[in-house]
């Protein structure tokens, strides 16, 4: 007999999904995370009475009615709905790519002139099936909306050529022909009313969790009857296959003495030349009225081992390495590897929430 049941590697969105299942089923769990902190990537530090998501802008929106009940037993969600806007050298403009966008664009009222402009647009370009994330921005939107608003950003925010970039990186976004500025198509949208991290600490309470404890230094590793991996992948096999690729990012944070600096919580800069891709104003996620605010620049940055992975890169190169990783983790017995860097995936966290669950469903059977 071990002295757990499970060792759970990492205290994210999945790590703690997971352990709090596996405590409702009577199990023994360790949680560890080498950071100083539980949460992973949704953790929220508070500055100035605003809780600054401290590793990027995180708005929870799932279809899922399922999901959205299951979060809202942690949290009470507000009515946030995520409308970034867009500036362009001095041009300002509404985003998802919607008619509020196309209106600014070509100064036009109706949904007929913008679809007979992009088609205009790429009419000589022929593209029937797109290959690259350039070919289906172009499909989508055409010239003008690609050359101001998607290809500077884009090329910042992964430092490559549009051409070498999946074509799904886009359609994350909504494309629509009405006057609606949501980001997001889905049915359930929000921020957690205090932020994230009560989630997190409502799932692990109860659950012995050891902070500042990297995987990679234990004495012993031995101590449970099974593993939940949410490391890198690679990085579990000694990157014996290869390293798979992916973007890192850093932020710069300021507290400036003002009450409201943008307007808005999330404005792109989607010119090449500003260097940095966004400005996150934290306060307005909960409609904050503090006498201060605080921003966040987010720069895009190469990675290497040493730094915090963020993006999974999943071009055809780095998605054919993680299959023979796959490989070799189903060979693996007594280990589950989940979330987005135990599976390489760029997975929005209602989608982290549901593998968790599926990963306990496959588990425990009931
Ligand atoms: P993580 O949160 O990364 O947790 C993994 C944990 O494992 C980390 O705490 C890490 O320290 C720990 N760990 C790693 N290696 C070791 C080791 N060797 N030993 C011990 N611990 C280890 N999703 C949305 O739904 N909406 C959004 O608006 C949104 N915005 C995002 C913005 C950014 C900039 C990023 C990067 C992601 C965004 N996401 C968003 C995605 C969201 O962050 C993830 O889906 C979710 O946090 C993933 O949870 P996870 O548990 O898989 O990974
Ligand atoms: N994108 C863009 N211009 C923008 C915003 C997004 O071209 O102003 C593209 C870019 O390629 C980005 C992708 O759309 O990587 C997905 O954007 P999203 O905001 O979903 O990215 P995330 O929040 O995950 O960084």
């Amino acid at each position: 007999m071990k002295q757990y049941d499970y060792l759970i590697v990492g205290a994210g969105l999945f790590g703690a999904t997971f352990a709090y299942e596996a405590k409702k089923r009577g199990k023994k769990c360790l949680v560890i995370d080498k950071r100083d902190h539980v949460g992973g990537n949704i953790y929220c530090e508070k500055i100035e009475g605003i809780n600054v998501h401290k590793y990027g802008a995180h708005i929870f929106h799932t279809s899922n009615k399922e999901i959205w009940e299951y979060v809202n037993q942690f949290a009470e969600f507000n009515n946030y709905i995520n409308s970034p806007v867009a500036i362009y050298k001095d041009e300002l403009y509404n985003l998802p790519f919607n008619m509020n966008t196309f209106s600014k664009m070509w100064n036009i009222k109706t949904p007929a002139q913008a679809k007979a402009i992009i088609a205009e647009q790429i009419k000589a370009l022929n593209i029937t099936e797109p290959k690259n994330l350039e070919e289906q921005a172009l499909s989508l939107v055409g010239v003008d909306v690609y050359e101001k608003l998607i290809k500077g950003y884009t090329e910042k925010q992964w430092q490559r050529n549009c051409i070498d970039l999946p074509s799904f990186i886009i359609k994350r976004l909504p494309l629509r022909f009405t006057y609606d500025n949501n980001y997001f198509n889905d049915r359930y949208q929000g921020i957690p009313i205090g932020g994230y991290n009560q989630i997190i600490e409502k799932m692990l309470d109860g659950v012995e969790v050891q902070l500042n404890k990297d995987y990679f230094e234990l004495d012993d590793k031995d101590i449970a009857e099974k593993t939940v991996f949410t490391g890198p992948i690679d990085k579990y096999f000694d990157y014996k296959l290869g390293i798979l690729e992916y973007r890192s990012v850093r932020f710069e944070t300021e507290i400036l003495d003002c009450e409201n600096y943008q307007g808005n919580a999330v404005v792109n800069y989607t010119e090449r030349e500003v260097p940095y891709t966004r400005i996150i104003e934290h306060k307005h996620f909960e409609f904050g009225t503090q006498a201060k605010t605080v921003i966040s620049k987010e720069y895009s940055s190469e990675w290497t081992t040493k730094d915090e992975p963020y993006y999974p890169i999943n071009n055809a190169k780095n998605d054919s390495l993680y299959a023979r990783y796959k490989e070799l983790a189903d060979k693996t017995p007594n280990v589950i590897f989940g979330g987005r860097l135990g599976q390489y995936k760029y997975y929005d966290m209602d989608k982290v929430i549901i593998s968790a669950l599926d990963a306990v469903k496959a588990e425990f059977k009931d």
